[in-house]
């Protein structure tokens, strides 16, 4: 069946809700807070979620995967997130493959895809950030030459979450300088680096410790050499097909939110009926019992654009504003849950052991990355409402 013609109608998403949630059951708090003390990766979760074929959802059955709706695969990635796990160790092996799907020739999908989808290679990198330009994309400086069959990188990129755990990059590069192009948009080429290859031979990963367990690194490149036949799709037109992946990354992100939200409201809940405080439950205040419901709302009325959104995507319709207000309100959402559920906890809730301090740290992430909240402003506002640019 063509991904176009695949809809919730003919997937049974109960049924793929419950198994992620039976297999995230196996993998609970303190499975995560142990990896956060030490900021180590969950290799057995995420090789979990690879042998059940979630990660592989939307690469097409022709290719070893399953070829589900965007509906589904977001439902997955919303089940991770409410079961109280972090899909942000392998979310990106979902959106990154598009690009390959979709601009890779047939020779490069049949040489990649079937061993995405079955975990025998890991894609979970993708370059595109750098230090000098950070969102101003267009800007980036690294550099891809042209030499013989092979181009040469050198350049830097950062925030490159998890290259220590992937086996590929997709990584985005100038290949005609700057001031040779007519459109800004123009000269960016996209590669697919084998980092089993490159490693030692042109290419250095730092880890960057961060607020929470992210596994995300710096990349220096060094006259690193990558196989003509890596370039996906056309020399140039890199930023395209990069762009073209981006509404599939905000509507994922924007599912994983909705999950965060729900796993605050749910864990709040619980808490406020059981914790006595002046001989009652504190939920029976209404001081504690309308946070928890404006979240609720909040979370229910985000959860409604994320569905847009997939449901747009998933017939091939435009839907760059609904994916990216998708990502807007969802990740507003999550993060006045994570704020909510903090204050329902008074003190506990930053002990440990409740789980709830660690979540509340993972979930402020989304308010910067992928996309940072102002810059979904301002596409919204150019784009949508027609207002002068800004930048
Ligand atoms: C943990 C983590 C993981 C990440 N993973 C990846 C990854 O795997 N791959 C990857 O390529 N990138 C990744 N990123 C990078 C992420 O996408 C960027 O951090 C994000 O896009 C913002 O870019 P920046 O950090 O350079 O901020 P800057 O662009 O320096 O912006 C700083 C602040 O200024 C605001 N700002 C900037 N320009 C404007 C403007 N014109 N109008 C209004 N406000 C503006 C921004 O909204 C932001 O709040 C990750 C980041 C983090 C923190």
């Amino acid at each position: 069946m063509a991904q176009a013609e695949r809809s919730p109608a003919n997937e049974d998403l109960a049924q793929i809700r419950e198994s992620v949630r039976a297999l995230c059951a196996k993998f609970p708090g303190e499975y995560w807070r142990d990896l956060d003390r030490e900021r180590a990766y969950p290799t057995e979760f995420v090789a979990a979620l690879t042998q059940a074929g979630f990660l592989a959802a939307l690469i097409p059955e022709e290719y070893g995967g399953s070829g589900l709706s965007m509906t589904a695969a977001a439902a997955i990635m919303e089940e991770i997130q409410a079961s109280g796990c972090n899909g942000a160790a392998c979310h990106a092996q979902m959106y990154t493959m598009g690009t390959l799907l979709r601009h890779g020739s047939a020779a490069q999908k049949a040489r990649w895809l079937p061993a995405i989808a079955s975990g025998e290679l890991r894609l979970q990198a993708f370059g595109v950030t750098e230090p000098t330009s950070g969102s101003d994309t267009l800007n980036l400086r690294t550099t891809a030459v042209r030499e013989g069959d092979h181009y040469i990188i050198n350049g830097q990129k950062i925030w490159t979450s998890r290259a220590e755990h992937s086996d590929l990059l997709l990584l985005i590069a100038r290949t005609t300088p700057r001031e040779a192009v007519t459109r800004r948009s123009d000269g960016l080429s996209v590669f697919l680096v084998d980092m089993r290859l490159a490693q030692g031979t042109g290419i250095s990963i730092i880890p960057i410790r961060t607020m929470m367990n992210h596994a995300t690194t710096e990349l220096f490149f060094d006259d690193l050499r990558v196989p003509a036949e890596n370039l996906i799709g056309e020399e140039g037109q890199g930023f395209r097909y990069i762009l073209s992946g981006m509404n599939a990354e905000r509507i994922l992100i924007a599912a994983e939110c909705i999950g965060d939200a729900k796993w605050f409201i749910a864990k709040a809940t619980g808490y406020a009926k059981e914790r006595i405080v002046f001989g009652r439950p504190i939920g029976q205040n209404q001081g504690v019992q309308f946070p928890i419901a404006r979240a609720y709302a909040q979370m229910r009325a985000a959860e409604l654009m994320v569905g847009a959104a997939a449901a747009l995507y998933e017939v091939g319709r435009e839907c760059g504003a609904e994916a990216n207000m998708a990502k807007l309100l969802a990740a507003d959402a999550s993060w006045a849950a994570a704020d909510m559920c903090l204050q329902t906890h008074g003190g506990f809730g930053f002990a440990e052991e409740f789980d709830v301090e660690r979540k509340f740290r993972e979930t402020r992430l989304y308010q910067t990355a992928p996309i940072s909240t102002n810059l979904i402003l301002s596409y919204l506002a150019e784009h949508v409402l027609g207002l002068p640019r800004s930048y």
